[in-house]
């Protein structure tokens, strides 16, 4: 796959380099996965295989930097000051599209868009955002009840993948009293609710 969309400036292969020295081996692995079914539900929504790639590779890029990273990038780039209530799991992606983009070079806002919302995706969508939040869900090396069938789904409809998605982690997060960032909400009522 040769990048020609000038949206990364250099190759696959050297952003692929700069993402392994980044995160350990077990997330490197998750993350060719992704990339690996991101392309796959590109090429069945029309959609570039090459912005497939390229988001689905830096999706987790900044998820083992400190607290201390990215409350210092919140601050640095005028992020909204209520993501300094939240922790990892939001701030690796919200606050590490800024990451990417400083340290990458990556200014395309449909990268960084998809980046941001993968973990608890949004109400408004774009078919880049869908593709990495369910290939996230989906890859290769995810175990858990109901990936075969969310995989079934994703092959058919893109959206009802979202949707499937959506209900199972938030049923998930519920049934382990987990605290539900609001935005999660949002999203089940756009895309699971009546
Ligand atoms: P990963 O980065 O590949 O592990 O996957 P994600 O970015 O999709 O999710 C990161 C973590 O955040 C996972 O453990 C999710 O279960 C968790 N998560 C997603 N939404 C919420 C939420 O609303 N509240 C809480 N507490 N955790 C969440
Ligand atoms: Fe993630
Ligand atoms: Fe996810
Ligand atoms: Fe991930």
């Amino acid at each position: 796959l040769e990048y020609t969309e000038g949206i990364f400036p250099g190759t696959r292969e050297e952003l692929v380099k700069k993402v392994k020295e980044s995160v350990k081996e077990s997330r490197f692995k998750h993350i060719l996965g992704v990339e690996k079914s991101a392309i796959e539900l590109a090429k069945q929504n029309d959609y570039s295989t090459e912005k497939a790639s390229i988001a689905a590779l830096v999706h987790d890029y900044a998820k083992e930097r400190t607290p201390e990273e990215f409350k210092k990038t919140i601050l640095d780039e005028n992020l909204s000051k209520d993501l300094l209530n939240w922790n990892n799991f939001i701030w690796h992606g919200v606050v590490g599209a800024e990451i990417i983009k400083n340290e990458l070079q990556i200014k395309n806002e449909e990268i960084l868009n998809a980046v941001r919302r993968h973990t608890v995706g949004d109400v408004e969508m774009t078919t880049l955002d869908k593709i990495i939040y369910v290939a996230d869900y989906i890859e290769e090396g995810r175990s858990f009840p109901g990936v075969k069938l969310a995989r079934t789904i994703a092959k058919t409809n893109l959206d009802d993948a979202v949707s499937y998605e959506t209900k199972h982690v938030l049923e998930f997060l519920l049934s382990q009293d987990k605290v539900i960032y609001p935005k999660a909400i949002l999203t089940y009522n756009k895309w699971v609710a009546e």
